[in-house]
Parts: structure tokens; sequence; C-alpha cells
């Protein structure tokens, strides 16, 4: 199997198993407790927090363990917003995690380019407008683009805002930036495991917890905090994968050779992320194909492609919604499997074009 699926999930790192195993089989104590059989668990969590705001460039307690960057971005946006101003502003490319609680906080969604890039009019006619929370993501979890922080960033405090960044896709994927005030980080998108994310906050800022019942996490997350996914995904995101560009390139050489169309072309775009529109091919069609020969693939977000809903990334960008096909390789991906990969990719667009020319 060719695994190139990695935006959904991508494969654990073997160091990060080695880390977390000790956790699930010896040290599974309640982190919490007053017993010596807390002990273990207690400080392998500590060391993680202290390793990851090293390694982000925070205090310690300034960071919130979650179960995943779904819950750190509902964190950041119901809990977070400077004195005086009440509005939230996000993209329209955002991941669901942010899309939907914004749509119930009646947030302003700010227009992408036809590369996927923010407009920053609609940027700063939301900060004219008195908006105190900015949300726009690292990279996009369908075409990769990376949006340009350090400028959102700055027009975001010149304007007294806060600029929350989903960095789900990002970290430990590329050099970490700085480029914010709070940030989203998730393990199984790092090589890390499911189960553990994080948000990270600048000193000061304010935070409401949204999950009540205990005093974890200093009282901003209710809840028994579960060691080994975070010591795993400290231990992936603290160590930045290979630069996949070459591998990427190669293989979106060969897609563009049969006809494709390359999402977020002009754009800086994760070193792993291929996302490619076929004219006529619908995208579940080519995933469902490549899966028969031996690739995971995946049309775009894993969350809504199981109902097969049209891409809002695409929509946004100005495209059709079912035309995408996301390849997205890992830290363990090799020219082997681009070359068997591609194999695959002609073996299919063929077979979709004979059959719509037999109807
Ligand atoms: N944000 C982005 C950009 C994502 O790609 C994802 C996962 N598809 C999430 C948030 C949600 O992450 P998690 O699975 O850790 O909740």
């Amino acid at each position: 199997m060719i695994y190139f699926d990695h935006n959904a999930t991508s494969a654990p790192r073997p160091q990060v198993l080695e880390a977390a195993l000790p956790f699930f089989r010896d040290h599974w104590a309640n982190p919490a407790s007053t017993h010596s059989g807390a002990r273990r668990p207690a400080a392998a969590l500590e060391e993680a927090r202290v390793r990851l705001a090293e390694w982000g460039g925070v205090r310690s307690r300034d960071v919130v363990f979650t179960s995943g960057a779904t819950e750190a971005n509902h964190l950041a946006l119901r809990g977070c917003r400077p004195d005086g101003r009440d509005g939230l502003a996000v993209s329209a490319v955002e991941h669901p995690s942010v899309l939907v609680p914004a749509g119930e906080l009646g947030a302003v969604v700010m227009g992408v380019d036809s590369r996927g890039i923010l407009e920053l009019d609609a940027l700063d006619a939301a900060l004219d407008a008195g908006v105190g929370l900015v949300s726009v993501m690292a990279a996009n979890n369908e075409t990769g683009v990376i949006q340009p922080l350090s400028e959102i960033h700055a027009r975001t405090h010149a304007a007294g805002a806060l600029l929350h960044v989903d960095a789900a896709q990002y970290a430990g994927r590329m050099p970490l930036v700085h480029d914010w005030d709070l940030m989203t980080i998730s393990g199984h998108k790092a090589g890390g495991l499911k189960g553990a994310g994080a948000l990270l906050i600048r000193q000061g800022l304010p935070l409401q917890a949204q999950q009540l019942g205990g005093d974890q996490e200093r009282g901003r997350r209710a809840g028994t905090v579960d060691v080994a996914p975070i010591v795993a995904m400290v231990e992936a995101v603290c160590e930045v994968w290979p630069d996949l560009s070459e591998l990427r390139d190669a293989l979106q050489e060969s897609a563009v050779a049969l006809g494709a169309k390359v999402s977020g072309l002009g754009a800086p775009r994760l070193s792993n992320t291929l996302h490619v529109r076929f004219e006529g091919l619908p995208g579940d069609a080519l995933v469902m194909g490549l899966d028969l020969n031996g690739v995971c693939a995946s049309t775009g977000s894993a969350c809504s492609s199981g109902a097969s809903n049209p891409s809002h990334v695409l929509e946004a960008m100005g495209m059709d919604g079912r035309s995408g096909l996301r390849l997205s390789l890992g830290w363990n991906s090799t020219k082997a499997d681009v070359e068997a990969a591609t194999e695959a990719l002609n073996r299919v667009v063929a077979a979709h074009r004979d059959a719509l020319e037999v109807l």
C-alpha cells in the first residue's frame, strides 16, 4: 500500500511510538492523582509541556493540552477576545472545526483569491469594523496553501486585534513561524498519535475555559489529561519533517503531463501536498480508482470526504468543488512510492477517460 493521505492522519514516527509506549503500558496512572503511581506520568506531562513551550516560544503555563486541533480551535474562538473588541473574522477556507463555531458566533467570513490566499482588503474591512479576533490557518489541509501570516499578524496587531492560527497541518512539518497570538496544533498530522492537540497562548492573553468540571490545565480545560498521545505529539512536532518538495514536484509533473490543473499554483505550499483537478473527472472516482490500485489518496478534507460533499475550499477559490484529488506525502515517503503512484494515476485517469468516451 502506498499511503498518500498524510494530511488526514500521518504515519506515526518510530521515535514517537517509542516515547509514548511506556505511558500506555507501564505509567498509565492519572497524572493528577496524589499517589506515587502518578509521579512518572505527571513528570512526563510537565516535561512535554516545557519542551513544547520552548519550541513554540511561550511560557510553559501558556500551553493548554487538548484532545486535538478541533478542541483547541473551539477554545480559541470561543474563549479569547481582547478588551473591548468582541467580533470574530475567519477566512473562507478554514477547516470546519473553525468555520462551524465561527458561524454560530456570527463571524465575518473573509474571501480568498483564486490561489486560496486571504484577501487582505477583506481583512482590513473586518478590522475596521471592530473585529477582536482573527482566525486564519497556517496551511490549508486540502491544497497545502500557506497564508502570509506575518502580513496578517502585522495588520491585525496594528488594529488592536489578536490573531489565532490553526497550524494543524503546519506544525512539525515546516519550520515554525511566530506570527500569532494563539496557535492550534495537532499530534496526528505531524507524525504523532490521535488524541492530542494543544493551544499555545502568548503571555497575558485572557482565555475562558469552554470545557468545565475540573481544574486540569490551570482551569482552562477540564478533563483527565491523556499523557501518551501528548508525549507522542511533542516528540513529533519538535522534529521537523524533511523537505518533500522534490518528491511532490515529481508527482506534480506527472499529473500535469496527464492534463491536471494544480490548485494553489503560484502560492507558497506545504512541501508534502499536491492538490490537482482533472477536467470532467470527479475527485471521488479517482480516489476510488487509486485505492483499487493500492494508493491511499483523498478528495480533500477527510472529515467530509465520507459524505462526498463539494469542497468549500475549492468553491471559495472559484472552482468546481467536486473536482479535487489530494495526494499528501509524509516523512516516510520515497521516490519508489512516487513512481508507483504515478503509474497508478496514469492507469486510473486513462480508464476513466476511456469510460467517458464510451458514454
Ligand atoms: N484544522 C485543520 C487545518 C485540519 O486539517 C484538521 C484535521 N483535518 C483539524 C483542524 C482538526 O484536527 P483534529 O483531528 O486534531 O481534531
